[in-house]
C-alpha cells in the first residue's frame, strides 16, 4: 500500500491546501509505515515542486501537457487514476476544493474506491478499521464514516489540518500519462479575478457582513477590521444579490464554502443556507442586535449589540492591543 496526494496549483503556484493535504497524508503514511507520492498536474517550476518534499512527499510526480494547462475534471481524474494505479496507491488524498469536489467521486468510480469528502481529521485506524470524521448535511453535522473498501479516496476540508514541515529528499520525476480525447469534450472556462487579498476558501480569518449592515456605504468599517486582522471579506447571499458586494464574496450553500480558523459574522441572521457554507469554521463570532438570531446557536462567542457601535469599538480595542 502507498498513498498518493494530488497537489493543486493555481497558475503554477501551489495552493495552501496542497501543502495541507501533503502534511495530512504524511501523517497517515507515518501511521501506516508507507510511502507518500505527490502528483502535480500542469506547468509548475522545479523550485515550487520541491516544496512538496519539504512537507513530506517521498516522491513527486509531474504531468505536464498543453491540454492540461487549465483544470478539466474528466481528464485530471483520469491522470490521477493512472498514477494511483501505477504507484499501487490504495489511498488517494486531495483537497475538498471546488476541483477536489468534482474529482473525488470520479476517482471513486475509476479506482473502485470508497469516498469520504469534507474530511476534518486524521483517520482512526484500529483493528483493520479505517474511520474518518467528515462534515455531513452541508456542514450542519459531523459523521464518523468507516471506509471498508481496499481503495480509498479522501478529500480534506481546507484549513482542517495544519501544514507541518517534514523534509524529505527531493525526488522529482515526470509521469507519462495517456490523455483521452473524449475527456476534453466538456471544459470549464475559468475566470480568474486577480487581487492582492487572500482567496476566500484559503483565508484563516474571515469578516462577513449581512443585510444588517444596511448598505454598501457601511462596508468601510468591515474593510478596516479585515485589514488589521489580515482577514478576507465575505457576505451573505442577499448582500451580493443586492449588488452591495461582489458575488465572489457570497458564502453559503449556493456560494463558497469556507472553513477559516475565525469567522466573524456581522449583521447576519444565520439562516441554514448561510450556515451550510460556514459552520465548519473553527471559531465563530457573531455580532447581531437580535439576541434570538439563529446564528447565536452555533456561535462560540456572541455579542448582542448594534454593529455600528460594536465594530468601531472592536477596531479600537484591537489597535490598542
Ligand atoms: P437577514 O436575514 O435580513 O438578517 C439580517 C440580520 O442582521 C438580522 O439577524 C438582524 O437582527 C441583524 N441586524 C440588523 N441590523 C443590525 C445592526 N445594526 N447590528 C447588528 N445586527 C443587525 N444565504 C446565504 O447567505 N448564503 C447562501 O448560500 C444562501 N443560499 C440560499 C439558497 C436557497 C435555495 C435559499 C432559498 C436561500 C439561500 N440563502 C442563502 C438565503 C438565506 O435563506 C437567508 O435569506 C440569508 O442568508 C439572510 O441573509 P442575512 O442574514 O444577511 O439577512
Amino acid at each position: 500500500m502507498s498513498i498518493l496526494v494530488y497537489a493543486e496549483n493555481a497558475g503554477g503556484s501551489f495552493k495552501k491546501s496542497a501543502f495541507e493535504v501533503v502534511s495530512y497524508a504524511r501523517a497517515i503514511a507515518d501511521q501506516s509505515n508507507t510511502t507518500l507520492t505527490a502528483l502535480s498536474i500542469g506547468d509548475v517550476e522545479n523550485a515550487e515542486l520541491k516544496q512538496l518534499a519539504q512537507y513530506g512527499a517521498d516522491k513527486i510526480l509531474t504531468v505536464s501537457h498543453d491540454k492540461l494547462k487549465n483544470f478539466v475534471n474528466q481528464a485530471y481524474a483520469s491522470v490521477i487514476a493512472q498514477v494511483a494505479k501505477s504507484e499501487g496507491a490504495s489511498i488517494v488524498i486531495l483537497s475538498n476544493s471546488f476541483s477536489g469536489r468534482g474529482l473525488a467521486p470520479r476517482l471513486g468510480v475509476k479506482l473502485n474506491a470508497g469516498v469520504a469528502d469534507g474530511v476534518m481529521a486524521l483517520p482512526i485506524q484500529n483493528g483493520g478499521k479505517f474511520t474518518v470524521k467528515k462534515t455531513a448535511f452541508s456542514g450542519k453535522a459531523f459523521a464518523m464514516v468507516e471506509l471498508t473498501s481496499a481503495n480509498k479516496v479522501i478529500s480534506l476540508t481546507p484549513n482542517a489540518y495544519k501544514i507541518v514541515d517534514s523534509v524529505k529528499p527531493e525526488q522529482i520525476e515526470a509521469f507519462n500519462a495517456t490523455l483521452n480525447e473524449p475527456d476534453f469534450k466538456a471544459m470549464l472556462k475559468e475566470i480568474v479575478q486577480t487581487t492582492d487579498k487572500v482567496p476566500l476558501p484559503e483565508a484563516e480569518i474571515i469578516i462577513s457582513g449581512g443585510r444588517g449592515m444596511k448598505g454598501p456605504e457601511n462596508w468601510g468599517m468591515l474593510e478596516e477590521l479585515a485589514e488589521i486582522l489580515g482577514a478576507a471579506l465575505a457576505c451573505s447571499k442577499p448582500v451580493s444579490d443586492a449588488g452591495w458586494r461582489p458575488h465572489s464574496e457570497h458564502v453559503g450553500q449556493t456560494g463558497i464554502a469556507v472553513s477559516p480558523n475565525l469567522y466573524i459574522a456581522v449583521g447576519i441572521s444565520g439562516a441554514i443556507q448561510h450556515l451550510a457554507g460556514v459552520s465548519s469554521s473553527k471559531t465563530i463570532v457573531v455580532i447581531n442586535k437580535d439576541p434570538d438570531a439563529p446564528f447565536f446557536k452555533v456561535a462560540d462567542y456572541g455579542i448582542v449589540g448594534d454593529a455600528f457601535e460594536v465594530v468601531p469599538k472592536l477596531i479600537a480595542a484591537i489597535k490598542n492591543f
